[in-house]
């Protein structure tokens, strides 16, 4: 494309941001939505020139929620933001055209076989949830053959108002967000989906055991201030595992949820990559 591109990679700082868009016009922007822009450092970027504005944001990574998307939209005048599916060793997997929403992403056929598998490494009918699978088609020197990549999703066929048919994927995160506990799975992604009502940006899962408890510990970030004893009670509404209502057996109590909130940036990062840790097991040391 004849475009210019200034690679900044993980040394990008909210002052090298507004330079770029202040001196070369930058408009958009590409990068990982928890280690580069767009969050924390664009929100550090507005703060200290609230006209800063990015036309178009391309992502990948890992998803990025609506209140965020809200967040660049409304602060940033921001019209277009799309995600690029990847793994490091097998080339692109699918991208966000702009009329696909959510987490669903036109398949790159060309460049990767994506395939649904169930625990065994049977494919799934389309529309089940299922690890995805890849074999490269364009990877020449070295084979890469039906390659677990550690995500889950579930692909269906469409005819895309964009103008494109064909396979879609609705990628679902990583298969280490499912959460395990009292013969109940959940996962990550969609209690997080579940929490966009509240202006969740972020959420941290923790299983731990109190006192001999199961214990599901959820931390929340948000820009606005949350009651964790709401969200609680909208998880319970939505997720008849997180409810209370039977857990009592002989007065013993089997599970509890508790709700941590914090503002954005409340919660620990990985002080390399800036990931935060989605989920966390205890319960295994
Ligand atoms: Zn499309």
């Amino acid at each position: 494309m004849p475009v210019e591109a200034f690679s900044a990679g993980q040394q990008v700082t909210a002052e090298l941001m507004l330079m770029l868009v202040r001196d070369f016009s930058v408009n958009v922007l590409l990068g990982q939505p928890t280690v580069v822009p767009p969050l924390p450092l664009l929100r550090e970027a507005r703060r200290r020139d609230p006209g800063l504005r990015i036309e178009k944001i391309v992502y990948g990574g890992t998803p990025m929620t609506e209140s965020d998307k809200q967040w660049l939209r409304e602060e940033l005048g921001t019209r277009s933001i799309t995600s690029i599916l990847a793994a490091n060793d097998g080339a692109q997997i699918g991208y966000q055209c702009e009329r696909l929403g959510g987490t669903l992403h036109h398949v790159n056929d060309d460049y990767n076989l994506v395939e649904v598998v169930d625990e065994d490494g049977v494919p799934v009918p389309d529309g089940e949830t299922g690890h995805l699978l890849i074999t490269a088609m364009q990877k020449f020197e070295g084979p890469l053959i039906r390659y677990r990549i550690g995500d889950v999703g579930r692909v269906t066929v469409r005819d895309c108002s964009c103008g494109v048919s064909g396979r879609v994927l609705e990628y679902l995160g990583r298969s280490d967000g499912l959460l395990k506990f009292k013969s109940a799975t959940v996962h990550h992604g969609d209690i997080l989906a579940a929490l966009e009502q509240f202006q969740v940006s972020q959420l941290q899962a923790e299983l731990t055991t109190r006192e001999g408890t199961e214990t599901l510990v959820l931390r929340t970030e948000s820009r606005v201030e949350l009651d964790p004893a709401t969200l609680r009670a909208a998880l319970a509404d939505a997720f008849p595992a997180l409810s209370d209502a039977h857990l009592y057996d002989d007065g013993l109590r089997m599970f509890e949820l508790v709700v941590e909130c914090r503002p954005e940036g409340g919660l620990d990062r990985n002080p390399v990559s800036g990931k935060i840790r989605t989920v966390i097991d205890r319960r295994l040391s």
